[in-house]
């Protein structure tokens, strides 16, 4: 037996040798039979004997060589057991346990490595071995993954045997490799249960994740089946005490209510204990009580998350005693993040002052999001701060100063970083309706950005169970487990390699596939956020996209020729594709044909913001109706409560009038918010959303309740002033809302022939139980998703049925037809809720005369046609002029015409102009050539020639 002593320094001289040589050869197998042997430790920890485990069966699937065998041995005598010269010897060790077979320099680098999951891999060619060294047992697992992936080529693109790939080699061997490893992002987890992994199984899915370095969160609950132990065999995150929302529950239970009300929050003067309740805070009891239970859970679990309850935007949740309204104030203003960081950064310093080496985390979420007010709070450098960006946007960089959402959340982000230097970017991509979305680009970007801000943690909340995220994303989870550990890789090669891997023989047409999802996806409009719209719709709105999608698998179908899996993984694509994509596209393009405008008037005279809807100007204005109920999943229903809406304009101003129906009300309309941006949805409530014209904001946003109280927001930023007036009156069977909304709190003012998008939304919460609670919309759009809203055109519409809605029997065609409208190959094709819309075949038009208003002076013309279809759209005004005097018959003389357009089968709205004479009236007309074109609306301005 060889002393320890040259066991520790043959190596280091061997290397220093052999590294002019570029010729070392490591074979572990020969012809399919075993020229390896794998040692690990006799008291080896749960990952490490997986990690022997796993590495022997991989071993034999790559050689085909059965014979590969693994032994334990006590440490001392690991390196006296080769039967063969030639064998290579796999190593499997930790810091620990090698400690005496280490090499000095592995060791030294290993020891100084922050986190437990670093390893070293290194080969020994005098010795003929292969040192795979975890820093702790983790390590030693996460190493002989990285082995096998990296020097191997064996990939785990997704969890389940059809994401595998492993390569046949029946001579497999390796060079010298000197490689060490640590983690970017220290900690990087991906939380998920049984039912958000859908169809692959849970177990496989933690598998998946230890195999690409990423833990799974011990919060969801472990299989019962298993034993905590295997668990962690896994390498899954350890078990954190605290728990989500659940430390007070635990800390300071409802059951205390009874005898010590005083815990419990103080709410309009009564100490309540409810469901989401806070506790008070100020109480030194309650401190005593959570701090006690803290210190009892510790022993037990090496982290302790102090995690308020969730009780996001629900009144009365956080207690108003004098004591804790002095907590959460400074400078003369109350705010919660002061009240919920006070006391945690003081209940983290006594846990850290009794077990100086416990992992504290708190959150940094909803409500005490906000940077407290308080210059004084901060946290110890040892808490970790989980910050959560609800509402930041996928589409978009975290950084990028666009993005409305993120430019704000990112700046939040880094002032936070400044109060508490630990951080965890708590991120939400499975729930911003984006399945089957490319969002993986965004990460790999942010992911290097965290890495620039020292990130400690990386966590995404993959818990949604509405959609197949996992699945149906999985070259994002791929993309994120590489470049989580390893910021500096760059995700389109990663991809290039996994796609070229995963789709073998039919990799190139699926590659192009995949590249042109992307380029479909990033040219959408609009964001993607936390409960946002399903942006993935607008992918396929483009003409000709599905098409050239299903040509790319259709062609990777024939490549695949009779390879099974190859043929399920580019059928579980296209599952996928119809899924997320087609069918979705579909149900847009409906909502989308179907549009109205917003008829909204300019007003003549003054309107008295008095909460009555009595000036000539708002009872002339036309009425606004199609109000559904606006149920994500169902169809749009009618609502059981009418809502009347009137839009009016001045050049500075919106005025909003509705009156909402109460004839069926159970209980009197709820109206308990008084604060101003206070959380006035929780009340029977309207909501307007306005577009401006200039993009400025994806909308802006008001909720009114009955009583007039008001929350105005721009882009969900309540921050934004509007200055709007609004009073209510309550009567019998309505409440009626009179607002004025100036549109210089949008630095804008309205111009003729300016297209705002406005919509609007109800809230009922005073029905008959159970279904008490009822919400409607216009169009039944229930997501606030700014591109289905309606447009609403500036100026005197002077298009008269310009919306189709007036029908009547049309003698010329002998049929039903909009009223004033004739043409020839043009059918009326009838919608639900006077959403009409004229068919014109090729060769066919459309025609109205418009009475455009006698002028002195020359107008300049501009309208509207919303249409859709294929061929071209021609449109041109047949017109005359006549001054006062001239008596001679209309004729038309003067022909105006635009550019042809070329239609599309999206629904798009394309404007035109002319410029008129004094006097010069006519028949616009609309005429299709070499197609079918739906016209859904026409809408004409005239104003004074400036
Ligand atoms: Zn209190
Ligand atoms: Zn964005």
């Amino acid at each position: 037996m060889r002393t320890k002593l040259k066991s520790l320094l043959l190596p280091v001289i061997a290397f220093g040798m052999f590294s002019w040589s570029n010729a070392a050869e490591f074979p572990l197998a020969v012809k399919g039979k075993s020229n390896s042997l794998i040692h690990f430790d006799a008291n080896a920890n749960r990952p490490e004997i997986r990690a022997a485990v796993e590495l022997q069966s991989y071993l034999r699937k790559i050689t085909g060589a059965g014979d590969i065998q693994r032994v334990t041995n006590p440490t001392v005598f690991f390196r006296m057991k080769k039967d063969n010269a030639d064998c290579t010897e796999i190593l499997l060790a930790t810091l620990e346990n090698g400690n005496t077979l280490v090499p000095r320099d592995v060791y030294s680098k290993l020891e100084k490595a922050s986190g437990n999951d670093a390893f070293y891999i290194k080969t020994d060619p005098v010795e003929k071995r292969i040192l795979i060294i975890g820093k702790k047992p983790i390590g030693v697992l996460y190493g002989t993954y990285t082995f096998l992936e990296k020097y191997l080529g064996v990939r785990w693109f997704h969890p389940g045997p059809d994401g595998e790939y492993i390569p046949k080699n029946p001579n497999l061997k390796t060079g010298d490799i000197d490689d060490f490893q640590q983690p970017d992002i220290p900690v990087r987890t991906i939380s998920c249960w049984e039912m958000s992994v859908k169809p692959w199984k849970l177990d496989d899915v933690r598998i998946w994740m230890a195999r690409n370095k990423v833990q799974y969160s011990v919060n969801m609950t472990p299989n019962p089946q298993e034993s905590l132990l295997d668990f962690y065999a896994w390498g899954n995150k350890p078990l954190s005490g605290g728990g989500g929302h659940m430390t007070f529950e635990n800390a300071v239970p409802k059951y205390l209510f009874k005898d010590h009300p005083e815990y419990f929050p103080l709410v309009d003067g009564k100490r309540v204990c409810e469901d989401r309740s806070q506790r008070c805070l100020a109480n030194p009891e309650v401190r005593k009580l959570l701090l006690d239970y803290a210190l009892k859970v510790l022993p037990y679990t090496p982290e302790y998350m102090v995690s308020f309850n969730d009780s996001t935007y629900r009144r009365g949740a956080w207690c108003q005693c004098p004591e804790c309204i002095k907590m959460g104030t400074y400078d003369g203003k109350f705010q919660i993040s002061n009240l919920a960081h006070r006391f945690t950064s003081e209940i983290a310093n006594e846990i850290l002052k009794a077990r100086p080496e416990a992992h504290i985390s708190v959150e940094i979420y909803s409500e005490f999001r906000d940077l407290p007010t308080d210059p004084s709070i901060h946290y110890d450098k040892r808490v970790l701060g989980r910050y959560c960006p609800h509402q930041r946007c996928y589409v978009h960089h975290f950084d990028d100063p666009k993005c409305d959402y993120n430019a704000k959340l990112y700046k939040l982000f880094l002032d936070w970083k400044k109060i508490c230097p630990k951080m965890e970017l708590f991120d939400f991509y499975a729930y911003s309706n984006s399945p089957y979305s490319p969002m993986e680009y965004t990460l790999a970007h942010d992911l290097k950005l965290y890495k620039k801000h020292n990130l400690d943690q990386w966590f995404d909340d993959c818990t949604n169970h509405e959609l197949p995220i996992l699945s149906s994303n999985w070259p994002f989870y791929y993309v994120a487990s590489k470049m989580a550990w390893d910021t500096s890789l760059d995700a389109d090669k990663l991809l290039d390699e996994a796609y070229g891997i995963y789709y073998g023989a039919a990799a190139e047409p699926m590659k192009k596939y995949q590249a042109y999802r992307r380029e479909l996806w990033e040219s959408a409009p609009g964001h993607a956020l936390y409960g946002g719209p399903k942006r993935m719709a607008y992918c396929l709105t483009v003409p000709g996209a599905e098409k050239r999608l299903k040509d790319f698998l259709d062609e990777a179908d024939k490549l695949a020729a009779n390879d099974p899996v190859l043929k399920r993984r580019i059928a579980a694509e296209r599952g996928r594709l119809e899924t997320f994509w087609v069918k979705e596209a579909q149900e847009l393009k409906k909502v989308m044909a179907g549009q109205n405008n917003i008829p909204a008037q300019e007003t003549g005279g003054k309107i008295v913001i008095d909460g009555k809807l009595d000036e000539e100007d708002w009872r002339k204005a036309e009425l606004i109706t199609g109000f559904l109920t606006s149920s994500e999943n169902n169809k749009p229903g009618t609502p059981v409560e009418e809502t009347r809406a009137k839009i009016l304009y001045d050049k500075d101003n919106w005025y909003i009038g509705i009156e909402a129906m109460t004839e069926h009300a159970w209980a009197p309309v709820k109206t308990q918010v008084k604060k101003h941006d206070g959380s006035v949805w929780t009340d029977d409530c309207i909501e307007v959303f306005i577009v401006p014209p200039d993009g400025s904001a994806d909308y802006y946003q008001w909720v009114v309740n009955s009583a007039g109280v008001f929350y105005d927001a721009k882009a969900r930023s309540p921050e934004f002033e509007s200055g709007a007036e609004v009073k209510t009156t309550v009567l019998k069977d309505r409440y009626v809302i009179e607002m004025r909304i100036p549109v210089s709190s949008m630095n804008l003012k309205l111009e003729n022939g300016q297209e705002w998008r406005i919509h609007l939304s109800r809230t009922c919460q005073n029905l008959q139980p159970p279904k008490s609670v009822e919400e409607s919309s216009l169009d039944g759009i229930s997501n606030p998703n700014p591109a289905l809203f309606r447009r609403a055109i500036i100026g005197k519409n002077i298009m008269r049925n310009g919306n189709f809605s007036e029908i009547v029997e049309n003698k010329n065609l002998k049929a039903r037809f909009p009223n004033r409208w004739g043409g020839t190959k043009v059918t009326l094709i009838e919608g639900e809720h006077n959403r009409n819309q004229v068919e014109i075949q090729s060769g066919g038009y459309l025609a109205s005369y418009v009475g455009v208003p006698p002028s002195a002076s020359p107008l300049l013309f501009s309208g509207t046609v919303t249409a859709s279809g294929n061929g071209t759209l021609n449109i041109w005004l047949d017109s005359y002029a006549r001054p006062p005097g001239d008596t001679r018959p209309a004729k038309n003389e003067i022909k105006r015409r635009i550019d042809p357009i070329k239609l599309t089968q999206e629904m798009v709205t394309y404007p035109f102009r002319f410029k008129l004479k004094p006097y010069e009236d006519g028949s616009l007309f609309f005429q299709v050539v070499d197609g079918t074109a739906r016209v859904s609306g026409v809408g004409v301005v005239v104003e004074a020639e400036k």
